[in-house]
């Protein structure tokens, strides 16, 4: 069963710092399904669990993540985790062609619900 968590928190530069909230239990629309969770300005991403350990974005993430960036016109984290390891993603528009939507995996710390993480090295298209 897939397991989500939304990240509440800021965004400032390059630096995220956020707490993961609103845990919850159920399919893979998770995400869409509390979307209300989603929209808030608090939030600026989310985390989910994958059920093998490839914690790669799937095909879904990519979609679901530049339909949010597109949507809302912000940056937004994506977690995926598999067991007790975690990666980082953030989505966001690409500086040398906004119509396009980059990814990149962040560095980042975890200390219990508490997420520090940074955005490094260059976008890859989503
Ligand atoms: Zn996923």
């Amino acid at each position: 069963m897939e397991e989500c968590w939304f990240v509440y928190g800021l965004h400032i530069w390059r630096y995220f710092i956020g707490l993961e909230v609103y845990h919850s239990k159920g399919t893979e629309s998770s995400v869409s399904f509390l979307w209300e969770k989603a929209i808030s300005r608090l939030c600026i991403g989310w985390c989910h669990t994958h059920p093998t350990k490839n914690i790669l974005p799937s095909p879904t993430d990519h979609r679901t993540m530049r339909s949010w960036v597109k949507g809302l016109n912000r940056s937004f984290l994506c977690g995926i985790r598999y067991g007790s390891k975690t990666d980082y993603y953030c989505f966001r528009r690409l500086k040398e062609d906004r119509s396009k939507i980059g990814y990149n995996k962040l560095k980042h710390h975890r200390i219990g619900a508490v997420v520090l993480a940074k955005i490094y090295g260059k976008d890859k298209v989503s």
